[in-house]
Parts: C-alpha cells; structure tokens; sequence
C-alpha cells in the first residue's frame, strides 16, 4: 500500500502535481499524456475549455499515438516484401478493376469477417502491388497481416510437419488475422506440398482471412496442385466466403517499356 500512500501524499502538493503525473502516466503506460498533458493544458485554459473537453482531448491523443505505433508494428511483422500502396497504384491503367470493389475491400471488413480475396491474372498485372496495398490497409485498421509468396509458405509447413509440429504451426499462424498467398502457380506443387497447401486453406476455412494471388485461372488450378480433386476442394473453401477479383489487360512493366521504347523512336 505504499503507492497509494505516495500519491495521496504528493497530490496535497501543488508542487508534487508533475512528479505525481509523471508516476502516474508511467504506471498507466500512457507516455502521450505524460507529455502533452502540460502543453494542452495552457491552451484549455486558454481556450476557456472545459474539464471534459480537456480530458477528452488529451485522451484523444493518447489514443491516435497508440494506434499509430500498433500500425507501425502491425506493418513491420507483416513482412511486406515492398512498401506498395494503394495510393501508389494507378487505377487508369488497369480499367478492369472495380473501383468500388478496391475501396470496399480497403476499409480491412473482408478481413473482420474472415472473408477472402483472390487476385487472378497474368504476370505484371499489379497483383503483388494489390495485395500489399490492401494487406497495409488491413494491417492499419488493426488487423494482424503475413505474407509470403506460395513456395516460402510450403517450406514453412513442410518443415513444421517433418518437425511433427503441423497442428501447432497452423495454429499460430490462425493467430494472423489475414494472411497472404503471393504468386500460387508460378511453381508447380508435389503431393505433399499440395495436402500442405490444402491443410493451410482449411484451417483457415471462417476462421480468417486468406489472400491468393496467382497467374493462372482456377481452371488451371488441378496442373499447379497436380491433383484436380485437391485443387477443387480448395478452391470451394476459397471462394466460398470471398471477391474474386480477375485482372485483365497489359503488364505494367511491358506497358513502361513500351512507352519508353516509343519516346526512344520519337527523339
Ligand atoms: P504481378 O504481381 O501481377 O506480376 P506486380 O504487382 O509485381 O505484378 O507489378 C509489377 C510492377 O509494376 C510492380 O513494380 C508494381 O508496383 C508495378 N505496377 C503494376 N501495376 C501498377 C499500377 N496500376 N500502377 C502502378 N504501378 C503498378
Ligand atoms: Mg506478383
């Protein structure tokens, strides 16, 4: 009971008012109070505020200083192989995509509600653009994100299921509330690899969110998982809960050269 005694004693004491605040914001772990507190408190008086609207305001900025710092973090455990936004992204080059569809799934709801996304489409399209883009978006309306491409994903597991520890690892990675799947198709997968991206899928099945990318259409699927039965029950745990997003039109990349080739002609 010692604290308690030290507060009481310090509050009798105009004096002790910083020391006291300063004790007091440490133990709440509340450092934005500790330092604004003074600050915003000559322009209260100032400003003739009242004791609410003082409290409210210095709150308010304890808050947006801690969710900044949780958006921080959430963006840098997500590992994000590049800083890629959606506002970043131009839309003119890619008329395929619906717009309103993109600021739907920007508000992270998809993500609250453990539904999933699937980018379809061919290389350089901006699929990997997108799904950073919205993964970040997720990650700052306080979702937890991973992502990694589909093979890095497989030796994950593989590893944690030579280890015997597959059920434990699936687990902790229900612990992220969006995960992303980045290029599915660009290698094929063997039999293990492909039961091991079923069972990742599964788990995950109105439990949380997955991300998909993939170069090829679901009618190609049974060729990447070598098996048209896995590839299919995938598939439907999926799409089951998701926007199917099917990009068409030129590569970016191609599209830059192509342009670049042309200023090159017409100097
Ligand atoms: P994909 O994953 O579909 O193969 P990427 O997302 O990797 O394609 O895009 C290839 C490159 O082009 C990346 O550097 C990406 O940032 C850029 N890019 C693609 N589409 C756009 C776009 N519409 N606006 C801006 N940059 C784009
Ligand atoms: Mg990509």
């Amino acid at each position: 009971m010692t604290t308690t005694n030290t507060i009481a004693s310090t509050s009798m004491r105009p004096d002790g008012l910083a020391a006291q605040l300063a004790y007091l914001t440490r133990v709440l772990r509340v450092p934005t109070v500790a330092a604004c507190w003074e600050q915003l408190a000559d322009q209260a008086r100032e400003a003739n505020w009242s004791h609410e609207e003082y409290l409210a305001a210095l709150l308010a900025r304890q808050v947006a200083d801690r969710e900044a710092a949780g958006n921080t973090m959430r963006i840098r455990t997500a590992h994000f192989p590049a800083v890629k936004t959606l506002e970043e992204f131009n839309l003119d080059h890619l008329p395929s995509l619906r717009r309103d569809l993109l600021a739907h799934l920007a508000t992270g709801t998809f993500v609250a509600k453990a539904e999933n996304v699937i980018l379809l489409g061919p290389p350089g399209i901006g699929k990997t653009h997108l799904a950073i883009g919205l993964g970040i978006k997720a990650a700052q309306t306080g979702h937890s994100v991973l992502i990694d491409t589909a093979s890095n994903w497989i030796n994950r597991l593989a590893a944690a299921h030579h280890a015997g520890a597959l059920e434990a690892e699936l687990k902790k990675i229900r612990r992220y509330r969006l995960i992303i799947i980045d290029e599915v198709g660009y290698i094929p997968f063997d039999h293990d690899a492909a039961n091991l991206f079923f069972q990742l899928v599964a788990s995950r099945y109105e439990q949380g969110s997955v991300m998909v990318t993939s170069n090829l259409p679901f009618g190609r699927w049974g060729e990447v998982f070598g098996d048209e039965i896995v590839a299919a029950a995938m598939i439907d745990r999926l799409v089951h809960h998701a926007e199917v997003l099917t990009l068409s039109g030129d590569s970016y990349r191609t599209r830059a050269r192509r342009e670049l080739l042309a200023k090159d002609r017409d100097n």
